[in-house]
C-alpha cells in the first residue's frame, strides 16, 4: 500500500496536483486496502485520509493500517466537509478523478470548493493497478480454481431439459458454497439459437439435444475477479458448429501463447483475429479477443484492435475470441492469463473440451 501511495504521489506531482480524491470504488479499495466501504479517499502531499459514513466506520478502523493514513468519520453530503480538511492539510490544486464523479458531483464540489482549484485527472490509480503483485495474482487465481471446481461439480447438471437461469443460479450457489465472496458478474448461460448472442443473460430456455452451450462465468476472491467462458457441444453434435469449436479453439489456444511482455494488446487480438478470418467467421467475431481483469471485472489493457498498451509481466488479461451464427448458435472460449516474464500463465484450468462425455472422469 505503501509504493501505491508514492507512485500516485509522484503521478499527482507530474500533474501538479497537491491532492488526490479518489472516489472510485476500487480505486479506494487499492489505495486503502479497505474493500466496499462506500468512501473517499483523499491522497495529500504526506497524508492519507480515509472518509467514509457512520455504516462503515469500524470496518474502516479495523482494515486501514493506521501508519498509512487516518480513518474519517463524515455525514453526507461529503462534500461540505471537504474544504475544512483540504484547509487542514494544505491543498490548492485538487484533482479527482472525472471518469468516476458525476456532473452533479462535480457542480456541488466546485459550489463547496471555493478557493480550491479543481483538475480533472483519468487514469492515475487505474494505471497502477494494471500490473498486478503476487498477492492480487494469487486472489484471482484463487477466484479461477473456485470457478473451475464450481463448473467440475455442476457438470452432471448440464443435460437437455435443465433450463439456463436454473444452471446459472446453481453456479453461484456452488461457488458460494466453495469460498466465492460473490459471482464477478451476472452469469452468462446461452444455449441453443442463443448462444449466437454473445452477452445472453441466462434465461429460462431448456437446454436440447444438439445444442451448443455456453458458460461465461467468473468468482470474487478479496475482491478481485476471475473470467473464464466454455462451450458444450451436445449430441447429436452439429456438424458445423463442431467446425466453428475447432476454429475458436484454435484461435484462442494460439492467442493465449502470443500473451508475453513486450506484445501489445492488438497484437494478441490480431493472432485471434485472423486465424478466425483466415478460416471465413472474420465478420462474426463481434467483439474485442479480451481485456484486463482485477478488482473489476473489466479493465487495462484491452485485448484488441485499439489496445495500444505494451503487455508488461505482472497484468492479467483475458484471451476470449468467439464465432456468433445468428439462428444456429456460438463458440466462446476464455482464460484468465497472467502476463509472466516468459509467456502466459493460464490461471483459469478447466479443460478446454467440447463435449462434456470428455470432461467425465
Ligand atoms: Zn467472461
Ligand atoms: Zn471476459
Amino acid at each position: 500500500m505503501r509504493e501505491r501511495l508514492d507512485a500516485v504521489r509522484a503521478r499527482m506531482a507530474d500533474r501538479g496536483i497537491d491532492g488526490l480524491l479518489v472516489t472510485g470504488e476500487e480505486n479506494v479499495h487499492y489505495l486503502t486496502g479497505v474493500p466496499d466501504c462506500e468512501g473517499w479517499a483523499l491522497v495529500g502531499e504526506r497524508t492519507l485520509h480515509l472518509v467514509v459514513d457512520g455504516r462503515y466506520i469500524e470496518a474502516a478502523r479495523r482494515d486501514l493500517d493506521p501508519a498509512l493514513g487516518q480513518v474519517l468519520e463524515w455525514s453526507r453530503p461529503f462534500e461540505e466537509h471537504l474544504g475544512a480538511l483540504l484547509a487542514r492539510i494544505g491543498v490548492t490544486r485538487l484533482g479527482f478523478e472525472a471518469d468516476k464523479v458525476s456532473v452533479a458531483l462535480a457542480g456541488r464540489l466546485a459550489a463547496a470548493l471555493g478557493g480550491v482549484a479543481l483538475v480533472q485527472t483519468n487514469g492515475v490509480v487505474e494505471d497502477l493497478r494494471l500490473v498486478k503483485s503476487e498477492d492480487e495474482i494469487a486472489a484471482i487465481r484463487r477466484a479461477a480454481s473456485i470457478a473451475d471446481e464450481s463448473l467440475r461439480e455442476l457438470l452432471p447438471r448440464i443435460r437437455p431439459g435443465a433450463s439456463e437461469v436454473d444452471l446459472a443460479m446453481e453456479l453461484e450457489w456452488i461457488m458460494r458454497r466453495r469460498g466465492a465472496e460473490r459471482a464477478a458478474f451476472a452469469f452468462i448461460v446461452a444455449s441453443g439459437p442463443r448462444a449466437a448472442l454473445p452477452h445472453g443473460r441466462a434465461s429460462g430456455r431448456r437446454l436440447e439435444r444438439g445444442d451448443a452451450v455456453t458458460f461465461d462465468i467468473g468468482a470474487v476472491v478479496g475482491g478481485y475477479a476471475s473470467d473464464m467462458t466454455r462451450t458444450f457441444l451436445l449430441d447429436p453434435v452439429d456438424a458445423t458448429m463442431a467446425q466453428v469449436w475447432e476454429i475458436v479453439a484454435r484461435a484462442q489456444r494460439e492467442a493465449v501463447a502470443a500473451v508475453r511482455p513486450g506484445v501489445t494488446g492488438r497484437d494478441v487480438d490480431r493472432v485471434a483475429r485472423d486465424i478466425i478470418a483466415a478460416a471465413g467467421y472474420g465478420p462474426r467475431f463481434l467483439h474485442g479477443t479480451g481485456h484486463g481483469v482485477g478488482l473489476e471485472i473489466h479493465e487495462g489493457p484491452q485485448v484488441a484492435v485499439k489496445g495500444e498498451t505494451v503487455l508488461r509481466p505482472g497484468m492479467v488479461v483475458t484471451v476470449e475470441p468467439g464465432i456468433y451464427i445468428e439462428g444456429l448458435g456460438g463458440v466462446r472460449i476464455e482464460d484468465t492469463v497472467a502476463v509472466r516474464p516468459d509467456g502466459p500463465e493460464v490461471l483459469t484450468r478447466f479443460p478446454i473440451q467440447a463435449r462434456l462425455e470428455a470432461l467425465e472422469s
